[in-house]
């Protein structure tokens, strides 16, 4: 992780998505705000002094929580019931307080917003709220669970978000509200995700996600 972190911190300039830059910059994106985050990632962007945006979903977050470390790391995040293998409400006031990271809502509940049974109102318009309510900052991003969401949903989030993210594996103009994410899990090596070839695909890539949205 650190030296994925450095790889980036030495090529290109990684901003949040309002410091739009010409040229090849990168936003780094984390979802679900597992404890993991808070313990690990959290101290060395601190380090690197290099910004991220951390994707909050609301109903598994605790006030506060006695159990050590240790046992929250080694907690299955399951993501259908409360769990302090999330960050705690107070975990979370910290890294918003820090210039480094900047929340965004990951909807109420961690549904599928694609589905049709879906409660937006809840899952994009009260999740901001209550962020919002938490963290007395604004929230300007929400980012789709499972990077999935439709035509409804992107209205609704276009409503009450400057951006909102899913994943696409494109890169991004920044010139409309929904961006695309590349997922890195894959990446032994970040550095491949630059290579020349990766690139043309991920061009390619947005062009067939602009194409598709018209
Ligand atoms: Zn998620």
């Amino acid at each position: 992780m650190a030296q994925h972190l450095l790889f980036l911190k030495e090529n290109y300039p990684v901003i949040f998505p309002h410091e739009k830059k010409s040229g090849l910059s990168v936003c780094l994106t984390f979802d679900d705000a597992t404890f993991d985050f808070y313990h690990t990632v959290f101290p060395l962007l601190k380090k690197l002094q290099m910004k991220a945006i951390l994707a909050v979903p609301i109903f598994p977050i605790l006030a506060s929580t006695s159990l050590s470390p240790e046992k929250r790391l080694k907690m299955e995040p399951d993501i259908a019931k409360k769990s302090a293998a999330f960050c705690t409400w107070k975990e979370i006031q910290e890294m918003a307080d820090s210039p480094f990271i900047e929340i965004a809502s990951h909807s109420y509940s961690h549904e599928d917003l694609s589905k049709k049974e879906v409660d937006l109102d809840l899952e994009i318009l009260q999740s901001k709220k209550t962020l919002e309510d938490k963290i007395k900052t604004r929230v300007k991003t929400f980012i789709y669970p499972y990077g999935r969401c439709n035509r409804r949903a992107l209205k609704k989030a276009r409503e009450h978000y400057t951006y909102s993210m899913r994943i696409g594996s494109a890169f991004n103009f920044f010139s409309s509200p929904l961006l695309y994410r590349v997922p890195c899990d894959n990446y032994a090596q970040i550095s491949h995700l630059f290579k020349p070839k990766t690139k043309v695909r991920l061009f390619l890539k947005t062009l067939v996600c602009k194409i598709r949205r018209r």
